[in-house]
């Protein structure tokens, strides 16, 4: 098929979605090759049951390469598990709240321990919110930082490290935190966390918007929660990679093992290859690509796409600030979402309005925030930011006073 404006094949667009978002398009066409009949078994892999060896080998190899990708410990194990990033907001608690070396430290306590949450948007609070919800006993390290006028909290920023309200060790359950706040546009360095916490509280990661972005050192991490329709799949299918001793259990069955469902825990999962019931079979076996896709980049040629797609973007933010109006701390802007405001909400629907006819679509901020968003992920060529780059240049020159 002959490429069309965007210079992409298939008459694909610029996808600047922040989720479900653009996939490789090297994955699209090996999926596409293999739909019918998967490599000679005369079907789809939406076909094949989930018990079959040949399903045991994709979600096995999607396993294996994801571990040799993130370079994840073998005291790690790595779950493909369903319900989201919302899924996971009660797992983290429920399953850690279960976990012996929690209940240890309870009993020790002689009350129940506190979970900490580091609030920087949208997601942070809403996995805050879940805990609260399940009856959690909840501490805001930080909640954004106080907007100057009305005093409200205001997610443009961190608040210094040095103004966190951590929890004494012996009385936090864990620390959590959200990498990439999708929303609004704010990346937390994970060394900022994983430094200022006690080694003996661990942390857990919401990275469903940056997981793939960079390699981790996911030692520091007690657990990682992602969903996958941003940088590694289609939706349906959520990813958590957890330290083992926290699966730990007491036996026999107590009432700690019975108060997570079994679709949310995490042991339950892990103990059975990620297929205690039916998995969601399809989107693994996407994601078991995409991480194949990942490993041929490389995760540090990744990181510096990411750098050098979303400073493309900045620059030109930077260059005309009254006009492309960052909202985002410069310390902490997103390098995947990217979100900024026109001078008027006529200037923005211009601006969504006029980049659709170049083929880029899904600017629109999220509807809490209005305003411009992009999103940037792993499968957005170079080629797509200096298309947008572009258009914001013209864009400006046509509408600048
Ligand atoms: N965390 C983050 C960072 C997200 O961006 C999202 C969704 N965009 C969620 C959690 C919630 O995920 P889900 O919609 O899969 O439940």
């Amino acid at each position: 098929m002959p490429p069309n404006a965007t210079g992409l094949p298939y008459d694909r667009v610029w996808n600047f979605s922040a989720g479900p978002s653009a996939l490789p398009v090297s994955v699209l066409e090996e999926v596409q090759r293999d739909l019918l009949n998967y490599k000679g078994t005369g079907m789809s892999v939406m076909e094949m049951s989930h018990r079959s060896k040949v399903y045991d080998s994709i979600i096995n190899g999607a396993e294996a390469t994801l571990r040799r990708l993130l370079k994840v410990p073998e005291n790690y194990a790595i779950i493909f598990m369903q319900g989201g990033g919302t899924g996971e907001f009660a797992a983290s608690y429920l399953n850690l709240f279960a976990s012996k070396s929690v209940r240890d430290k309870q009993r020790k306590l002689g009350r129940p321990l506190t979970c900490d949450y580091l609030v920087t948007g949208t997601w942070s609070k809403g996995g805050l919110k879940e805990v609260k919800r399940l009856g959690g006993i909840t501490n805001v390290v930080a909640d954004g930082v106080k907007s100057t006028e009305s005093g409200a909290a205001s997610y443009h920023s961190l608040a210094p490290v040095s103004e966190w309200n951590l929890g004494k060790p012996e009385e936090t359950a864990f620390v959590y935190y959200c990498e990439n706040e999708t929303v609004h546009g704010i990346e937390t360095p994970s060394s900022l966390v994983v430094d200022a916490v006690d080694p003996s509280v661990p942390v857990v990661c919401d990275m469903s918007s940056n997981m793939l972005s960079r390699p981790i050192d996911i030692k520091r991490f007690g657990a990682i929660i992602a969903g996958a329709q941003k940088n590694m799949g289609p939706a349906g299918v959520t990813l958590v990679i957890v330290r083992k001793d926290l699966l730990e259990r007491e036996e026999p069955d107590t009432e700690a093992v019975r108060g997570v469902p079994s679709v949310l825990d995490w042991q339950y999962y892990a103990s059975a290859g990620s297929m205690p019931h039916t998995p969601p079979t399809f989107a693994i076996y996407v994601c078991g690509l995409v991480f194949k896709w990942a490993e041929e980049m490389g995760l540090e040629a990744l990181a510096q796409l990411r750098e050098a797609r979303a400073g493309l973007v900045y620059d030109m933010m930077d260059k005309h600030p009254d006009f492309y109006r960052g909202v985002v701390d410069k310390k902490y802007r997103s390098r995947m979402n990217l979100v900024f405001n026109l001078p008027t909400k006529e200037l923005e629907s211009k601006f969504v309005a006029e980049a659709a006819e170049r083929n880029m679509i899904q600017l629109k901020g999220h509807r809490s925030l209005g305003g411009i968003r992009i999103s940037l992920y792993n499968a957005m060529p170079l080629e797509g930011a200096q298309a947008f780059v572009a258009f914001m240049k013209e864009f400006y020159a046509a509408n600048c006073q």
